[in-house]
């Protein structure tokens, strides 16, 4: 009889969005689902030509620069230019699908906030995803599933455990620290003047608004 016990595939997270700017918000979830669901490595990989909403305000260089300055000195976080050097619109499918190659012996998991995973079935070649990754839905202030996407956490649903055993297709609800931050409200403080310390890292703040 095998009495080994199945340790299951390292977990590789990954976060897309547009970090515009990178906010504590982004980095909390980071943080949360790496613990929660043990993940060996996080990716946080910003788009280039996001495809369901309107072109970020700064530009795709800076936006990445500031998440490694955001991500310096947390091992396990990565800052992943490859949506940056892909050609065209940037799908969440082909990002997976790279890392997939790139990264064979682990699991993939895309980490989404509520808000997010809403959308999902507008994205182009959703279903696909399900075959290559795993999704980890995080609870995100004022947003709850709905429709489709309230349907697909029902039937999907797996806990973190689950991750390391089963290779994709698993939906785990992550319950997180809620933080009423998003980038669109940074943007707005910062284009009426006002203070933006403590809703992003000091080193962003400090690389965005020196007068502040
Ligand atoms: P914007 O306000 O410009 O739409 P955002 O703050 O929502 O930006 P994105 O870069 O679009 O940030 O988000 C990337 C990912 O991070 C998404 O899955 C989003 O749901 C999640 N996210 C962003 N802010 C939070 C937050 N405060 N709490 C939980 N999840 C968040």
């Amino acid at each position: 009889m095998d009495t080994s016990v199945t340790k299951g595939a390292p977990l590789l997270g990954i976060l897309g969005g547009t970090f515009d700017p990178i906010h504590l918000g982004h980095l909390r979830l980071a943080e949360e689902a790496f613990d929660g669901l043990g993940l060996d490595r996080l990716h946080f990989v910003p788009s280039a030509v996001p495809p369901h909403r309107p072109p970020p305000v700064l530009p795709a260089a800076e936006r990445f620069a500031l998440v490694e300055a955001a991500l310096a000195g947390r091992d396990g976080f990565m800052a992943d230019a490859r949506e940056l050097d892909r050609a065209g619109t940037s799908y969440t499918i082909d990002t997976v699908l790279q890392v997939a190659e790139e990264f064979p012996e682990h699991h993939r998991v895309l980490i989404l906030g509520m808000d997010a995973f809403n959308g999902l079935t507008r994205w182009h070649r959703w279903q696909e995803l399900f075959c290559h990754t795993h999704l980890a839905v995080a609870t995100r202030p004022g947003a709850q599933a709905v429709g489709e996407a309230a349907s697909l956490l029902a039937e999907r649903a797996i806990a973190p455990d689950e991750l390391a055993l089963r290779s994709a297709g698993g939906i785990v609800p992550l319950s997180i620290t809620r933080l009423d931050i998003s980038a669109t409200a940074i943007r707005a403080a910062r284009a009426d003047g006002r203070s933006i310390r403590y809703l992003v890292p000091e080193a962003v703040r400090r690389a965005l608004t020196p007068t502040h």
